[in-house]
């Protein structure tokens, strides 16, 4: 569904990513891992075209980004491909940005609604359908803030789905909140990639990467370090890097 091709990005003289190649198929979870400031979420931003890089390909369903200009001049040529793209690969952030001043209904609605113009009734057909998906069917006319962290991710999952896209992306959806809340997400998660949604998460959780992955890859300062089957990064981890990281988080 997604490729990233050499991808490089850097913020001014800073270069975060250094040619960085990953591809998510169809039906398939792909987990990235790596230090902090390694380039994680940069790249996610990169694939769903919220942060422009400035070299290499990214296809969607086969079908490259276009692109006018080159280096740090580079922009997607095509407005109408980037919202195709951006509401296709739906992001789910660790601070889950939900709107205060809506219920969770209308935080769920909202992008059908406006970005997708999408038939009312149907809208929140869906809507009601996914937040019972997620758990929280009871909370429709509850506001955010009266909500748990954990509750409130979870609704932030059921906007995401709302959308009905091709992928998920997920930046570090469980490190805000405490740890018995995180398993109510995590849960989700492993629900959605059972149901066998196209997702590329980063996260911190060891545990989740290795559960729900079809892949691993882990980040070093903007290159793949290592990536390949989660039973055998986590198990026999090869470079030094990783198991020097792999022992850290334990
Ligand atoms: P974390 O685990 O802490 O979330 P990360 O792997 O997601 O880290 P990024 O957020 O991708 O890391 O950041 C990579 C590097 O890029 C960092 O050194 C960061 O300071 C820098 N960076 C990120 N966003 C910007 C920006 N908008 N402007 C300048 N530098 C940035
Ligand atoms: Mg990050």
């Amino acid at each position: 569904v997604i490729e990233l091709k050499n991808i490089h990005k850097s913020y001014g003289a800073l270069e975060v990513l250094k040619g960085v190649s990953i591809t998510a198929e169809r039906g398939h979870v792909v987990s990235l891992i790596g230090s902090s400031g390694s380039g994680k979420s940069t790249l996610l931003r990169c694939a769903n075209l919220l942060e422009d890089s400035q070299q290499g390909d990214i296809l969607f369903k086969g079908e490259p980004v276009t692109w006018a200009g080159s280096g740090a001049a580079r922009r997607p040529a095509d407005a109408r491909q980037v919202l195709r793209i951006r509401t296709n690969l739906s992001m789910v952030f660790q601070q889950f940005n939900l709107w205060s001043h809506m219920t969770i209904l209308q935080n769920v609605m909202e992008a059908p609604l406006t970005v997708l113009r999408r038939d009312r009734a149907e809208v929140e057909q869906k809507a009601r359908q996914y937040l019972d998906k997620v758990g929280i069917g009871d909370k429709c006319d509850v506001y955010p803030a009266q909500m748990s962290g954990g509750q409130q991710q979870r609704a932030a999952i059921a906007r995401a789905l709302c959308m009905e896209p091709e992928a998920l992306l997920f930046d570090e959806p469980t490190s805000a909140l405490d740890p018995e809340l995180e398993q109510e997400v995590v849960k989700v998660i492993k629900d959605l990639a059972a149901e066998g949604r196209t997702m590329l998460i980063v996260t911190h959780d060891m545990k989740l990467a290795h559960d729900v992955s079809d892949h691993v890859v882990f980040l070093h300062q903007g290159l793949i370090e290592e990536e390949g089957a989660p039973d055998t990064l986590f198990g026999a981890p090869k470079s030094e890097r990783l198991r020097g990281f792999l022992s850290a988080t334990h």
